[in-house]
């Protein structure tokens, strides 16, 4: 099965990691639209404060540990999903200020490549 997981904070995470420890040999795909490795909110103030640097936010620290669970980063935005069909449409993430969002790569296999933008 592949699971594909849209959102690549605290709750998908857990998701991709909880997946991955009942299904070892699972497809986890996980879409998140922010360019850094996921981080807590919640280490924010530490980090404008100076306290932490910005992979002291980070939610795991390895750099290789979505890597060592088989879990596929894609850095994208979901613009819709449809259940019946199995699809997730998704482009790339508008950078700031930016009115509309491009579609330059390829993703992976089952997800579309369409922008509704
Ligand atoms: C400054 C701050 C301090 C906090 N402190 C605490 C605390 O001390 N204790 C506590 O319990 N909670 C705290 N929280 C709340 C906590 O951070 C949230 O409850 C938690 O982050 C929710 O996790 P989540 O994965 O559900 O959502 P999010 O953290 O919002 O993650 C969702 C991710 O999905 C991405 N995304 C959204 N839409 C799409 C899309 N269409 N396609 C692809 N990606 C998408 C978002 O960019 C984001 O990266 C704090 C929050 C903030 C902002």
């Amino acid at each position: 099965m592949h699971h594909v997981i849209l959102g690549a904070g605290p709750a998908g995470v857990i998701a991709a990691e909880t997946i991955r420890k009942h299904a070892p040999n699972d497809t986890i795909t996980m879409v998140g639209d922010e360019k850094e490795p996921p981080y807590s909110r919640m280490a924010i103030p530490y980090l404008l404060m100076g306290n932490v640097g910005e992979r002291g936010t980070y939610l795991r620290k390895s750099l290789t540990h979505f890597d060592d669970l088989k879990v596929k980063m894609v850095h994208a935005q979901a613009s819709s999903v449809d259940a019946a069909a199995r699809t997730v449409t998704c482009c790339l993430p508008r950078p700031p200020r930016s009115r509309k969002c491009g579609v330059s790569r390829p993703l992976i296999p089952g997800l579309n490549r369409a922008c509704s933008a």
